[in-house]
Protein backbone atom coordinates (compact mmCIF):
# COMPACT_ATOMS: atom_id res chain seq x y z
CA UNK A 1 0.00 0.00 0.00
CA UNK A 2 1.03 3.74 -0.54
CA UNK A 3 1.20 5.00 3.00
CA UNK A 4 1.97 8.78 4.17
CA UNK A 5 2.67 9.14 7.78
CA UNK A 6 2.35 12.61 8.78
CA UNK A 7 4.48 13.63 12.30
CA UNK A 8 7.53 12.07 12.11
CA UNK A 9 8.21 11.49 16.15
CA UNK A 10 8.29 8.59 18.19
CA UNK A 11 5.29 6.92 17.01
CA UNK A 12 5.25 8.31 12.98
CA UNK A 13 8.25 7.18 13.39
CA UNK A 14 8.35 3.76 14.60
CA UNK A 15 4.86 3.33 12.57
CA UNK A 16 6.81 4.39 9.61
CA UNK A 17 9.50 2.33 9.64
CA UNK A 18 7.48 -0.78 10.45
CA UNK A 19 4.67 -0.32 8.06
CA UNK A 20 7.56 -0.45 5.43
CA UNK A 21 9.65 -3.50 7.37
CA UNK A 22 6.52 -5.14 5.91
CA UNK A 23 6.61 -4.55 2.28
CA UNK A 24 4.64 -1.07 2.09
CA UNK A 25 5.62 1.43 0.37
CA UNK A 26 5.88 4.50 3.34
CA UNK A 27 6.78 8.65 2.86
CA UNK A 28 7.13 9.79 6.14
CA UNK A 29 6.07 13.79 6.48
CA UNK A 30 6.91 16.81 8.94
CA UNK A 31 7.30 20.30 9.03
CA UNK A 32 10.42 19.98 11.06
CA UNK A 33 12.76 20.63 8.50
CA UNK A 34 16.14 19.93 10.82
CA UNK A 35 15.02 16.25 11.98
CA UNK A 36 13.74 15.04 7.84
CA UNK A 37 17.43 16.53 6.68
CA UNK A 38 18.66 14.44 9.54
CA UNK A 39 16.78 11.38 8.84
CA UNK A 40 17.69 11.50 5.39
CA UNK A 41 21.51 11.68 6.13
CA UNK A 42 20.58 8.33 8.08
CA UNK A 43 20.41 9.88 11.65
CA UNK A 44 17.81 8.89 13.73
CA UNK A 45 16.79 11.85 15.88
CA UNK A 46 15.28 9.72 19.13
CA UNK A 47 17.19 6.89 21.14
CA UNK A 48 14.58 3.93 20.74
CA UNK A 49 16.36 0.47 20.56
CA UNK A 50 16.46 -1.66 17.31
CA UNK A 51 15.14 1.63 15.27
CA UNK A 52 18.00 2.91 13.75
CA UNK A 53 19.18 -0.93 11.56
CA UNK A 54 15.46 -0.73 10.70
CA UNK A 55 14.99 2.83 9.25
CA UNK A 56 18.46 1.90 6.98
CA UNK A 57 17.38 -1.09 5.89
CA UNK A 58 13.78 0.31 4.34
CA UNK A 59 15.86 3.57 3.43
CA UNK A 60 18.29 1.58 1.32
CA UNK A 61 15.34 -0.50 -0.42
CA UNK A 62 13.62 2.07 -1.15
CA UNK A 63 10.63 1.68 0.62
CA UNK A 64 11.06 4.46 3.11
CA UNK A 65 11.19 8.20 2.21
CA UNK A 66 11.40 11.16 4.51
CA UNK A 67 10.13 15.43 3.05
CA UNK A 68 9.10 18.05 4.27
CA UNK A 69 6.43 18.23 1.46
CA UNK A 70 2.96 17.26 3.49
CA UNK A 71 0.64 18.00 0.96
CA UNK A 72 2.40 16.37 -2.16
CA UNK A 73 3.06 12.98 0.21
CA UNK A 74 -0.31 12.97 1.45
CA UNK A 75 -1.75 13.40 -2.38
CA UNK A 76 -0.14 10.14 -3.65
CA UNK A 77 -1.27 8.12 -0.56
CA UNK A 78 -3.91 5.70 -0.09
CA UNK A 79 -3.65 5.62 3.10
CA UNK A 80 -2.58 8.82 5.33
CA UNK A 81 -1.88 8.05 9.14
CA UNK A 82 -2.20 11.51 11.41
CA UNK A 83 0.75 10.96 13.75
CA UNK A 84 1.49 14.68 14.89
CA UNK A 85 1.71 15.79 18.42
CA UNK A 86 -1.27 16.67 20.79
CA UNK A 87 -0.07 18.60 23.82
CA UNK A 88 -1.81 20.25 26.68
CA UNK A 89 -3.65 22.82 26.16
CA UNK A 90 -4.12 25.14 28.74
CA UNK A 91 -7.01 24.02 30.14
CA UNK A 92 -5.74 20.26 30.28
CA UNK A 93 -7.37 19.41 26.64
CA UNK A 94 -5.52 18.05 23.98
CA UNK A 95 -4.46 20.62 21.73
CA UNK A 96 -5.86 19.51 18.12
CA UNK A 97 -4.43 22.40 16.03
CA UNK A 98 -1.58 20.08 14.56
CA UNK A 99 -4.08 17.06 14.37
CA UNK A 100 -6.91 19.63 12.28
CA UNK A 101 -4.12 21.02 10.11
CA UNK A 102 -2.94 17.83 9.10
CA UNK A 103 -6.37 17.25 7.97
CA UNK A 104 -6.93 20.60 6.31
CA UNK A 105 -4.17 19.27 4.37
CA UNK A 106 -5.48 16.35 3.37
CA UNK A 107 -8.65 18.06 2.61
CA UNK A 108 -7.02 19.96 -0.10
CA UNK A 109 -4.65 16.95 -1.74
CA UNK A 110 -7.05 15.05 -2.97
CA UNK A 111 -6.32 14.37 -6.71
CA UNK A 112 -9.10 13.01 -8.98
CA UNK A 113 -8.91 9.61 -9.03
CA UNK A 114 -6.98 6.95 -7.16
CA UNK A 115 -8.25 5.19 -4.67
CA UNK A 116 -10.60 6.46 -1.67
CA UNK A 117 -7.83 8.03 0.73
CA UNK A 118 -7.99 6.77 4.48
CA UNK A 119 -7.36 8.90 6.64
CA UNK A 120 -6.07 7.54 9.78
CA UNK A 121 -5.55 9.62 13.65
CA UNK A 122 -2.79 7.67 14.98
CA UNK A 123 -2.13 10.46 17.38
CA UNK A 124 -3.94 10.16 20.42
CA UNK A 125 -6.96 12.62 20.69
CA UNK A 126 -10.35 12.78 22.18
CA UNK A 127 -13.48 11.05 22.05
CA UNK A 128 -15.21 12.66 18.52
CA UNK A 129 -11.91 14.16 16.97
CA UNK A 130 -12.62 11.61 13.87
CA UNK A 131 -15.74 14.31 13.83
CA UNK A 132 -13.62 17.20 13.90
CA UNK A 133 -10.79 15.66 11.25
CA UNK A 134 -13.90 14.44 8.54
CA UNK A 135 -15.55 18.05 8.95
CA UNK A 136 -11.78 20.12 8.15
CA UNK A 137 -11.22 17.65 5.36
CA UNK A 138 -14.51 17.60 4.06
CA UNK A 139 -14.03 21.47 3.70
CA UNK A 140 -12.11 21.52 0.60
CA UNK A 141 -13.19 18.62 -1.51
CA UNK A 142 -16.39 16.72 -1.87
CA UNK A 143 -14.60 13.46 -2.97
CA UNK A 144 -15.00 10.19 -1.08
CA UNK A 145 -12.95 9.43 1.45
CA UNK A 146 -12.83 7.68 4.72
CA UNK A 147 -12.03 8.14 8.69
CA UNK A 148 -10.73 6.23 11.26
CA UNK A 149 -8.98 6.16 14.44
CA UNK A 150 -6.08 3.55 15.05
CA UNK A 151 -4.34 4.27 18.94
CA UNK A 152 -1.17 3.16 18.85
CA UNK A 153 -0.28 1.43 22.21
CA UNK A 154 3.47 1.51 21.74
CA UNK A 155 5.77 1.77 24.50
CA UNK A 156 9.00 3.88 24.33
CA UNK A 157 12.15 2.09 25.13
CA UNK A 158 10.66 -1.12 23.49
CA UNK A 159 8.26 0.82 20.12
CA UNK A 160 9.82 -1.15 17.47
CA UNK A 161 8.79 -4.44 18.98
CA UNK A 162 5.53 -3.25 20.39
CA UNK A 163 4.75 -2.73 16.71
CA UNK A 164 5.65 -5.38 14.97
CA UNK A 165 4.07 -7.64 17.79
CA UNK A 166 1.38 -5.86 19.55
CA UNK A 167 -1.01 -7.29 21.77
CA UNK A 168 -3.95 -6.13 20.01
CA UNK A 169 -4.30 -2.94 17.14
CA UNK A 170 -7.74 -1.06 18.15
CA UNK A 171 -9.29 0.33 14.91
CA UNK A 172 -12.68 2.52 14.98
CA UNK A 173 -14.17 2.50 11.87
CA UNK A 174 -17.83 3.37 10.12
CA UNK A 175 -16.57 1.76 6.68
CA UNK A 176 -16.44 -2.00 4.97
CA UNK A 177 -13.93 -0.27 2.79
CA UNK A 178 -11.58 1.21 5.79
CA UNK A 179 -12.28 -1.89 7.95
CA UNK A 180 -11.18 -4.53 5.34
CA UNK A 181 -7.89 -2.24 3.77
CA UNK A 182 -6.78 -1.69 7.19
CA UNK A 183 -7.52 -5.88 8.41
CA UNK A 184 -5.32 -6.25 4.77
CA UNK A 185 -2.40 -3.45 6.44
CA UNK A 186 -2.30 -5.16 9.76
CA UNK A 187 -2.18 -8.88 9.36
CA UNK A 188 1.70 -9.32 8.71
CA UNK A 189 1.57 -7.86 12.68
CA UNK A 190 -1.15 -10.32 14.39
CA UNK A 191 0.39 -13.39 12.81
CA UNK A 192 0.58 -15.34 16.01
CA UNK A 193 -3.52 -14.48 16.42
CA UNK A 194 -3.28 -11.79 18.28
CA UNK A 195 -6.57 -9.77 18.00
CA UNK A 196 -7.12 -6.46 15.66
CA UNK A 197 -10.32 -5.16 17.47
CA UNK A 198 -12.65 -3.50 14.86
CA UNK A 199 -15.07 -0.85 16.85
CA UNK A 200 -17.23 1.87 16.63
CA UNK A 201 -14.94 4.81 16.04
CA UNK A 202 -16.00 7.08 19.67
CA UNK A 203 -15.16 3.56 21.62
CA UNK A 204 -11.44 3.16 19.86
CA UNK A 205 -11.07 7.34 20.71
CA UNK A 206 -11.82 6.10 24.63
CA UNK A 207 -9.52 3.19 24.55
CA UNK A 208 -6.18 4.67 24.33
CA UNK A 209 -7.41 6.63 27.25
CA UNK A 210 -9.10 5.09 29.06
CA UNK A 211 -5.64 2.17 28.75
CA UNK A 212 -3.69 4.78 29.78
CA UNK A 213 -5.37 6.04 32.27
CA UNK A 214 -5.56 2.86 34.13
CA UNK A 215 -1.76 2.25 33.99
CA UNK A 216 -1.31 5.87 35.53
CA UNK A 217 -4.23 4.81 38.05
CA UNK A 218 -2.28 1.31 39.54
CA UNK A 219 0.84 3.59 40.13
CA UNK A 220 -0.36 6.26 41.90
CA UNK A 221 -2.62 3.32 44.01
CA UNK A 222 0.76 1.52 44.41
CA UNK A 223 2.12 4.99 45.56
CA UNK A 224 -0.20 5.40 47.65
CA UNK A 225 0.33 1.79 49.60
CA UNK A 226 3.68 2.79 49.23
CA UNK A 227 2.87 5.97 51.70
CA UNK A 228 1.13 3.60 54.19
CA UNK A 229 3.95 0.51 54.36
CA UNK A 230 6.15 3.45 55.22
CA UNK A 231 3.99 5.48 58.06
CA UNK A 232 3.54 1.71 59.78
CA UNK A 233 6.93 0.24 58.69
CA UNK A 234 5.58 -1.75 56.11
CA UNK A 235 7.28 -3.32 53.00
CA UNK A 236 5.77 -2.03 49.75
CA UNK A 237 7.40 -5.00 47.65
CA UNK A 238 5.83 -7.83 49.77
CA UNK A 239 2.52 -5.95 49.37
CA UNK A 240 2.88 -6.27 45.39
CA UNK A 241 3.77 -9.29 45.05
CA UNK A 242 0.64 -9.79 46.90
CA UNK A 243 -1.55 -8.86 45.28
CA UNK A 244 -0.24 -9.04 41.95
CA UNK A 245 0.31 -13.22 41.83
CA UNK A 246 -3.90 -12.65 42.24
CA UNK A 247 -4.66 -13.30 38.66
CA UNK A 248 -7.47 -10.92 38.84
CA UNK A 249 -4.72 -8.03 39.78
CA UNK A 250 -1.68 -9.37 37.85
CA UNK A 251 2.07 -8.50 37.88
CA UNK A 252 2.46 -5.50 35.79
CA UNK A 253 2.22 -1.32 36.77
CA UNK A 254 2.35 -1.93 40.58
CA UNK A 255 5.79 -0.91 41.30
CA UNK A 256 5.44 2.23 43.79
CA UNK A 257 8.21 5.06 42.77
CA UNK A 258 8.62 8.79 42.66
CA UNK A 259 5.86 9.05 40.05
CA UNK A 260 5.04 8.36 36.02
CA UNK A 261 6.28 11.22 33.31
CA UNK A 262 6.51 10.75 30.31
CA UNK A 263 5.04 12.62 26.79
CA UNK A 264 1.70 10.61 27.69
CA UNK A 265 0.37 9.65 30.88
CA UNK A 266 1.01 13.28 32.48
CA UNK A 267 -1.01 14.32 29.14
CA UNK A 268 -3.72 11.53 28.93
CA UNK A 269 -4.39 11.65 32.18
CA UNK A 270 -4.92 15.68 32.11
CA UNK A 271 -7.23 15.12 28.79
CA UNK A 272 -9.63 12.39 30.11
CA UNK A 273 -10.13 14.80 33.27
CA UNK A 274 -10.94 17.30 31.16
CA UNK A 275 -13.27 15.52 28.95
CA UNK A 276 -14.73 13.68 32.00
CA UNK A 277 -15.79 17.38 33.01
CA UNK A 278 -16.98 18.81 29.63
CA UNK A 279 -19.05 15.44 29.68
CA UNK A 280 -20.80 16.06 32.86
CA UNK A 281 -19.25 12.70 34.60
CA UNK A 282 -16.98 12.54 38.15
CA UNK A 283 -13.27 12.61 37.09
CA UNK A 284 -12.70 12.34 41.13
CA UNK A 285 -10.57 9.11 40.45
CA UNK A 286 -8.19 10.62 38.16
CA UNK A 287 -8.14 14.18 39.20
CA UNK A 288 -6.94 11.45 42.88
CA UNK A 289 -4.56 10.08 40.41
CA UNK A 290 -2.70 13.01 39.35
CA UNK A 291 -2.89 14.38 42.28
CA UNK A 292 -0.64 11.74 44.46
CA UNK A 293 1.52 12.03 41.07
CA UNK A 294 2.46 15.09 41.80
CA UNK A 295 3.65 14.68 45.42
CA UNK A 296 5.62 11.34 44.58
CA UNK A 297 7.46 13.54 42.29
CA UNK A 298 8.39 15.72 45.41
CA UNK A 299 9.28 12.73 47.95
CA UNK A 300 13.10 12.21 46.80
CA UNK A 301 13.32 15.81 47.80
CA UNK A 302 11.68 15.68 51.00
CA UNK A 303 13.56 13.10 52.27
CA UNK A 304 16.85 14.75 51.23
CA UNK A 305 16.19 17.58 53.27
CA UNK A 306 14.80 15.55 56.29
CA UNK A 307 18.04 13.86 55.97
CA UNK A 308 19.94 16.71 55.98
CA UNK A 309 17.97 18.78 58.27
CA UNK A 310 16.27 21.11 56.26
CA UNK A 311 19.16 22.86 54.98
CA UNK A 312 20.67 21.61 51.68
CA UNK A 313 22.74 24.92 50.76
CA UNK A 314 26.33 23.85 49.45
CA UNK A 315 25.58 20.61 49.35
CA UNK A 316 26.29 18.38 46.02
CA UNK A 317 24.36 15.90 44.76
CA UNK A 318 24.91 12.68 42.30
CA UNK A 319 21.68 11.66 40.87
CA UNK A 320 21.41 8.51 38.80
CA UNK A 321 19.11 8.59 35.54
CA UNK A 322 17.22 11.52 33.84
CA UNK A 323 14.64 10.06 31.15
CA UNK A 324 11.93 9.37 32.56
CA UNK A 325 11.96 5.77 31.87
CA UNK A 326 14.81 3.76 30.90
CA UNK A 327 15.09 2.61 27.51
CA UNK A 328 14.64 6.30 26.48
CA UNK A 329 15.84 9.10 25.96
CA UNK A 330 12.54 11.20 26.57
CA UNK A 331 12.57 13.63 29.10
CA UNK A 332 9.50 15.31 29.04
CA UNK A 333 6.93 15.61 32.42
CA UNK A 334 10.17 13.13 33.78
CA UNK A 335 10.53 12.96 37.79
CA UNK A 336 14.05 14.28 37.47
CA UNK A 337 12.81 17.48 36.23
CA UNK A 338 11.36 18.16 39.73
CA UNK A 339 13.98 16.29 41.88
CA UNK A 340 17.07 17.98 40.33
CA UNK A 341 15.54 21.22 40.11
CA UNK A 342 14.25 21.11 43.52
CA UNK A 343 17.91 20.48 44.99
CA UNK A 344 18.98 23.35 42.85
CA UNK A 345 16.65 25.71 43.81
CA UNK A 346 17.74 24.83 47.54
CA UNK A 347 20.76 25.73 46.84
CA UNK A 348 22.50 22.55 46.76
CA UNK A 349 24.46 21.49 43.12
CA UNK A 350 24.25 18.62 41.30
CA UNK A 351 26.22 16.13 39.06
CA UNK A 352 23.93 14.02 37.10
CA UNK A 353 24.79 10.75 34.59
CA UNK A 354 21.84 9.39 31.79
CA UNK A 355 22.93 6.50 29.39
CA UNK A 356 20.69 8.40 26.75
CA UNK A 357 19.51 11.46 27.60
CA UNK A 358 22.48 13.47 28.39
CA UNK A 359 21.67 15.79 24.94
CA UNK A 360 18.02 16.26 26.04
CA UNK A 361 19.12 17.43 29.65
CA UNK A 362 21.19 19.62 28.23
CA UNK A 363 17.80 21.04 26.60
CA UNK A 364 15.99 20.88 29.27
CA UNK A 365 18.61 22.38 32.33
CA UNK A 366 20.31 24.48 30.09
CA UNK A 367 19.78 27.43 32.99
CA UNK A 368 21.18 25.17 35.57
CA UNK A 369 24.27 24.37 33.34
CA UNK A 370 25.14 27.69 32.53
CA UNK A 371 24.88 28.83 36.25
CA UNK A 372 27.02 25.65 37.30
CA UNK A 373 24.35 23.85 39.61
CA UNK A 374 24.20 21.22 37.78
CA UNK A 375 26.74 19.45 35.45
CA UNK A 376 26.20 16.15 33.37
CA UNK A 377 28.48 13.48 33.54
CA UNK A 378 29.93 10.97 30.71
CA UNK A 379 29.95 7.91 33.19
CA UNK A 380 27.75 7.12 36.60
CA UNK A 381 30.81 6.82 38.21
CA UNK A 382 31.87 10.40 37.65
CA UNK A 383 28.75 11.77 39.38
CA UNK A 384 30.21 10.43 42.54
CA UNK A 385 33.18 11.77 44.06
CA UNK A 386 32.66 13.69 47.32
CA UNK A 387 28.61 14.14 46.74
CA UNK A 388 26.61 14.01 49.77
CA UNK A 389 24.27 11.88 48.58
CA UNK A 390 23.30 9.72 45.01
CA UNK A 391 19.79 9.73 44.44
CA UNK A 392 18.40 7.08 41.36
CA UNK A 393 16.17 8.51 39.76
CA UNK A 394 15.03 5.98 36.42
CA UNK A 395 15.85 2.33 36.68
CA UNK A 396 18.42 1.62 33.79
CA UNK A 397 19.68 -1.80 33.48
CA UNK A 398 23.22 -0.51 34.43
CA UNK A 399 22.49 0.64 37.76
CA UNK A 400 21.05 -2.47 38.78
CA UNK A 401 24.11 -4.22 39.98
CA UNK A 402 26.92 -1.48 40.22
CA UNK A 403 29.75 -1.84 42.44
CA UNK A 404 28.71 -1.20 45.61
CA UNK A 405 32.45 -0.62 47.16
CA UNK A 406 33.10 1.77 44.42
CA UNK A 407 29.94 3.71 44.51
CA UNK A 408 30.27 3.93 49.01
CA UNK A 409 34.38 4.38 48.38
CA UNK A 410 33.68 7.66 46.21
CA UNK A 411 30.61 9.46 47.81
CA UNK A 412 31.55 11.61 50.15
CA UNK A 413 28.91 10.32 52.93
CA UNK A 414 27.14 6.43 52.05
CA UNK A 415 23.73 7.75 51.47
CA UNK A 416 21.72 6.93 48.74
CA UNK A 417 18.41 8.07 47.95
CA UNK A 418 16.65 5.38 45.90
CA UNK A 419 13.33 6.50 43.97
CA UNK A 420 12.96 3.15 42.21
CA UNK A 421 12.92 0.84 44.54
CA UNK A 422 16.52 -1.18 42.54
CA UNK A 423 18.03 -2.51 45.63
CA UNK A 424 17.78 -4.88 48.88
CA UNK A 425 17.65 -2.68 52.03
CA UNK A 426 19.10 -5.48 54.08
CA UNK A 427 21.96 -5.87 51.49
CA UNK A 428 22.54 -2.09 51.50
CA UNK A 429 22.55 -1.40 55.30
CA UNK A 430 24.83 -4.18 55.23
CA UNK A 431 27.24 -2.60 53.33
CA UNK A 432 27.33 0.36 55.32
CA UNK A 433 24.70 2.38 53.46
CA UNK A 434 22.05 4.84 54.97
CA UNK A 435 19.24 4.06 52.23
CA UNK A 436 15.88 5.71 51.70
CA UNK A 437 13.77 4.20 48.75
CA UNK A 438 10.25 4.39 48.38
CA UNK A 439 7.48 2.46 50.62
CA UNK A 440 10.04 0.00 52.45
CA UNK A 441 11.85 0.48 55.84
CA UNK A 442 14.59 2.98 55.67
CA UNK A 443 17.51 1.13 56.22
CA UNK A 444 20.71 2.29 58.29
CA UNK A 445 24.56 1.07 58.11
CA UNK A 446 24.58 -2.26 59.86
CA UNK A 447 27.45 -0.89 62.30
CA UNK A 448 25.48 2.01 63.25
CA UNK A 449 22.26 -0.16 63.52
CA UNK A 450 23.82 -2.36 66.23
CA UNK A 451 25.56 0.03 67.98
P1 LIG B 1 6.56 13.88 18.88
O1 LIG B 1 6.48 15.22 19.47
O2 LIG B 1 7.76 13.02 19.10
O3 LIG B 1 6.37 13.99 17.29
C1 LIG B 1 5.37 14.75 16.67
C2 LIG B 1 5.89 15.19 15.30
O4 LIG B 1 4.84 15.84 14.58
C3 LIG B 1 7.03 16.21 15.40
O5 LIG B 1 8.14 15.74 14.67
C4 LIG B 1 6.44 17.49 14.76
O6 LIG B 1 7.39 18.25 14.05
C5 LIG B 1 5.40 16.89 13.82
N1 LIG B 1 4.35 17.82 13.43
C6 LIG B 1 3.65 18.70 14.18
N2 LIG B 1 2.75 19.37 13.42
C7 LIG B 1 2.88 18.88 12.16
C8 LIG B 1 2.22 19.15 10.93
N3 LIG B 1 1.24 20.07 10.84
N4 LIG B 1 2.60 18.46 9.83
C9 LIG B 1 3.60 17.55 9.89
N5 LIG B 1 4.25 17.25 11.03
C10 LIG B 1 3.90 17.90 12.15
O7 LIG B 1 5.23 13.13 19.34
P2 LIG B 1 5.03 11.56 19.59
O8 LIG B 1 5.58 11.20 20.92
O9 LIG B 1 5.43 10.80 18.38
O10 LIG B 1 3.43 11.52 19.75
C11 LIG B 1 2.58 11.70 18.64
C12 LIG B 1 1.17 11.32 19.06
O11 LIG B 1 1.13 9.92 19.42
C13 LIG B 1 0.66 12.06 20.31
O12 LIG B 1 -0.71 12.26 20.17
C14 LIG B 1 0.93 11.08 21.43
O13 LIG B 1 0.07 11.25 22.52
C15 LIG B 1 0.67 9.76 20.76
N6 LIG B 1 1.37 8.62 21.35
C16 LIG B 1 2.65 8.76 21.77
C17 LIG B 1 3.32 7.64 22.30
C18 LIG B 1 4.73 7.76 22.80
O14 LIG B 1 5.18 6.85 23.50
N7 LIG B 1 5.46 8.80 22.48
C19 LIG B 1 2.66 6.41 22.39
C20 LIG B 1 1.37 6.30 21.92
C21 LIG B 1 0.72 7.43 21.40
Amino acid sequence: MHIAVVGTGYVGLVAGACLAETGNDVVCADIDARKIARLNAGEIPIYEPGLEPLVERNLREGRLRFTTDVAGTVAEAEVVFIAVGTPPGEDGSADLQHVLAVAETVGRSMPAGGPEKIVITKSTVPVGTANKVREAIARHTDRPFHVCSNPEFLKEGAAVQDFMRPDRVVVGVDSEHARSRLAELYAPFVRTGNPVLFMDIASAEITKYAANAMLATRISFMNTVAGLCEAVGANVSHVRQGIGTDERIGPGFLFAGIGYGGSCFPKDVKALVHTLRETGVDPAILEGVEQVNASQKRLLVSRVLEHFGGDLSGKCFAVWGLSFKPETDDMREAPSLTVVRGLCERGATVRAHDPEARHEAGRYFADLIETGELSLCEHNYDCLSGADALLVLTEWAPYRTPDFERIRGTLGGPVVFDGRNLWDPARMAEMGFHYVSVGRPTAAPAAAASR
